[in-house]
């Protein structure tokens, strides 16, 4: 399938650096893009507010300055500007009324698709050039961007054929009128924001009968009848002069993808990289007896740290519920860890599959989503009797061990049907007496 993949086949230290700083580019930015769609969906139907917020806040700033300048003796310098509008909102809702009927949702997945093409194209157009000039491209000579993918086909040989090994068979053809495609829109996108204009509707015309031809031999009927809004996958017509071009998902994830192949089958075809190891029990953890010295959330710190985090880890990690510790590994910032139970208890071979955590019995385990620990306290014991043993800061392995560790536990208390809410509760109202008790204090000192 073509639209199915987020990663990259990793890179092995020191074999291709091009395609190093591609893969560090493309990860960093898909990262970005994943994480701020997330928070869009959070956060959908607030947009409307927050945008007049941002407006607010603006207005708010001048006015701030205008009141903090006199006290100071000062005076606003006036100039021309003053008397004309200034906003940065104008030109936006302009664009939202014109060509997304208000839909603050459609807006926004305009503008951070503009940036994930606009920002991915150069990446790799940046480091393909690089990689020509390592396989003997002369410095000096320009390379057309239109041709980019024609001169990896005359340079390297090989590209080809790994391509379709690992992929699809796409001829030099191909890659040629794909990459027009994308190089057309990249333009319309760099040069005026999107809006068609005569150059662009004429030069997809030329190339119209190629992109057809090439996704009808390559891609199955079934295949284009997944996305049925726009079956031909890439869109060559219809086109409308001073209307918006905007990207669909589909079209953005077979650039996404297209590239992501490319340089994969590049690089693959210079390296016999190691391939993936399946058996996930060879990963080992290091358990390590406890250092530290837990305790429980105490600062006013603390407690905005438990406010700002979920009762639950994720509803897909849902068995680990919020609990009145602090991570102890994290001393940047205060984070409150998550905690899951067994009841029974079970040993910690079942989560781990290594024979020499047979003997660790738990009941409680309680990790870390920032620096991706585990602190395990020993059986019958508290984790602030500083017993226990801990899993520091794993790395890829942690997500795989915190599902291990999720299936197994139940987030509620051996015979209790109460809901942990109130629980939680009843711990944040103890803290915020707390806060207050100590306020209280500090303040009987100072008077
Ligand atoms: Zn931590």
């Amino acid at each position: 399938m073509l639209f199915e993949t987020y990663g990259m086949i990793v890179p092995e230290k020191g074999t291709c650096p091009n395609y190093e700083l591609f893969y560090m580019f493309y990860s960093l930015n898909i990262k970005q893009n994943l994480l701020a769609n997330h928070l869009f969906n959070e956060v959908k139907s607030q947009l409307p507010v927050m945008s007049l917020e941002i407006k607010e806040s603006i207005n708010h700033k001048l006015q701030e300055i205008d009141s903090i300048l006199p006290a100071m003796g000062l005076k606003r310098e006036k100039t021309e500007r003053e008397e004309y509008n200034i906003s940065i909102l104008n030109d936006d809702l302009y664009l939202r009324r014109k060509y997304f009927d208000g839909n603050y949702e459609e807006f926004i997945n305009y503008i951070t698709n503009i940036q994930q093409l606009i920002t991915l194209y150069s990446s790799f157009e940046n480091t393909i050039k690089s990689y020509l000039i390592t396989q003997g491209k002369n410095a000096d000579e320009r390379v057309f961007q239109k041709k980019l993918l024609d001169e990896v086909c005359s340079i390297n040989h090989k590209f080809i054929s790994k391509f379709n090994d690992l992929y699809k068979n796409f001829t030099q053809n191909d890659f040629t009128v794909i990459w027009k495609y994308f190089t057309f829109i990249r333009n319309l996108y760099t040069h005026s924001s999107g809006v068609i204009d005569n150059d662009f509707i004429k030069e997809m015309d030329k190339i119209k009968n190629k992109i057809t031809d090439m996704i009808n031999r390559n891609f199955e009927f079934i295949e284009r009848n997944l996305f049925p809004n726009n079956y031909n996958i890439l869109r060559t017509d219809n086109f409308i002069e001073n209307d918006l071009f905007i990207i669909t998902e589909i079209e953005l994830r077979f650039f996404r993808n297209f590239i992501i192949y490319v340089w994969e089958a590049i690089y693959l075809s210079h390296y016999n990289l190691s391939k993936k190891n399946y058996v996930s029990s060879h990963i080992k953890f290091n358990l390590e007896h406890n250092q530290f010295k837990f305790h429980l959330i105490q600062t006013h710190d603390e407690s905005e740290a438990l406010n700002r985090m979920q009762t639950f880890y994720t509803k897909k990690m849902s068995n680990f519920y919020i609990s009145t510790y602090v991570c102890p590994n994290c001393t940047k910032e205060p984070v409150v860890l998550y905690k899951t139970l067994y009841h029974p208890n079970i040993s910690l071979m079942k989560i781990t599959q290594q024979e020499e955590h047979k003997d660790i019995n738990m009941e409680r385990v309680f990790t870390c989503p920032h620096c991706r620990s585990f602190f395990i306290s020993k059986y019958k014991e508290r984790l602030s009797d500083n017993n226990g043993n801990n899993l520091l800061n794993l790395n890829d392995d942690y997500l795989l061990i915190l599902e291990q560790f999720n299936i197994e536990g139940t987030p509620y208390p051996p015979n209790s049907e109460e809901n942990i809410e109130s629980e939680l509760n009843l711990t944040m109202q103890i803290n915020q007496l707390e806060t207050l008790l100590n306020d209280l204090k500090n303040n009987r000192k100072k008077y």
